[in-house]
């Protein structure tokens, strides 16, 4: 089992998932965090945004194993 971690440890895992530049897994143009779809291709983005909370959560120790599993 691993030590929880401190509220300041998940803090900064949230700041860098967010800093982490995103881009469309269709067309790799770069998009803003919370458009709903690639503003280059149109490429719906819900499944990128869930993959990403996902490994947040489990960075964050919420949700070991990751989503699916
Ligand atoms: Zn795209």
């Amino acid at each position: 089992m691993n030590t929880p971690l401190t509220t300041e440890q998940q803090i900064q895992a949230v700041l860098s998932a967010l800093a982490e530049v995103q881009a469309c897994d269709n067309c790799g143009a770069r998009f803003r965090f919370g458009d709903l779809d690639c503003p280059h291709c149109g490429a719906e983005l819900d499944d990128y945004f869930r993959g990403w909370a996902g490994r947040l959560l489990e960075k964050l120790g919420i949700y070991p194993g990751g989503p699916g599993v």
